[in-house]
């Protein structure tokens, strides 16, 4: 089973929402006050090409984007993040170039619903789109629009279906959903950066490749349990990397966070966490 990644362009943000100094202390008003920008990171989407279709994991960043962030009302839009991404770097093209067709994309699962995330939907008209029922209705109307979602950039036909985590714990993970009949791709309960966000784990032979979302921005943050700066609750969230690390440490896994600057290149060499007992990469 074949995973490519698929970086749509890079984006900033502010240091006290990727490696708080005090993680979490100050919340989302830590963000807003902060001066400092992180480095440019990558956002990925995920393409996954399974024999009962391709699954497309988040849709990544569109042009639209540069746009809206220079002009919003909205403080933590108009301060806190910055965009780049150029039209043949959007996942609609970029698939393409893979050889796959909008027809060939049978299913597209979101992690949850931040623009980086959601803004590339309109590549897909022809998938089934699915998503946490939590994260499209806090997503949505003028409530998601305060919480800085671009519900009006939505498709007209953009109608997910509700992908309730029913199918009992996966490993340390106490929710999950199967995604293919075969169980190979499953979507696991990562609650945290946002209340009911979710990963995508691929069981690819020996090893588990974690689409991780925003669970965290980067492997090290992981390994380190660092609290990003925009949880609600700090609890949840350590709880959530405290299971990646339990998962990693009992299996070889390959952990991906949609803006891990390593994280193209762990995909391509196979890198498990070093967590587990076999360590280092698992191709080597
Ligand atoms: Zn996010």
């Amino acid at each position: 089973m074949k995973v490519h990644a698929i970086q749509t362009g890079a984006v900033r943000i502010k240091l006290a929402q990727m490696d708080a100094p005090r993680p979490g202390a100050f919340g989302i008003f830590g963000v807003l006050a902060d001066a400092n920008w992180s480095g440019w990171q990558p956002t990925y989407a995920w393409a996954i090409e399974h024999n009962d279709g391709v699954i497309v994991v988040d849709t990544g960043q569109a042009t639209y984007l540069l746009e809206e962030v220079r002009r919003s009302w909205h403080p933590f839009l108009r301060n806190c993040a910055q965009f780049d991404i150029a039209p043949e770097q959007e996942v609609g093209p970029q698939l393409r170039a893979l050889g796959i067709s909008q027809g060939d994309v049978k299913q597209v699962v979101l992690t949850h619903m931040h623009i980086d995330h959601d803004a590339g939907l309109q590549h897909f008209p022809k998938s089934l789109v699915r998503a946490s029922r939590g994260e499209v209705a806090g997503a949505r109307g003028f409530m998601g629009m305060l919480r800085g979602h671009l519900p009006k950039r939505w498709p007209s036909w953009f109608d997910p279906e509700p992908l309730d985590l029913t199918d009992g714990a996966y490993g340390p993970f106490s929710a999950s959903r199967r995604l293919t009949k075969d169980g190979s791709v499953v979507a696991v309960a990562t609650p945290g950066h946002t209340p009911n966000h979710l990963s995508v784990i691929v069981e690819s032979g020996d090893v588990s490749i974690f689409l991780a979302g925003d669970t965290s921005y980067s492997e090290r943050l992981t390994l380190e349990g660092k609290i990003d700066g925009i949880s609600v609750n700090a609890g949840v969230t350590a709880r959530t990397l405290a299971n990646v690390r339990q998962f990693a440490s009992e299996r070889p896994v390959v952990y991906l966070p949609t803006h891990d600057p390593d994280a193209g290149e762990r995909l391509k060499r196979l890198q498990i966490v070093p967590l587990y007992a076999g360590k280092g990469s698992y191709a080597a």
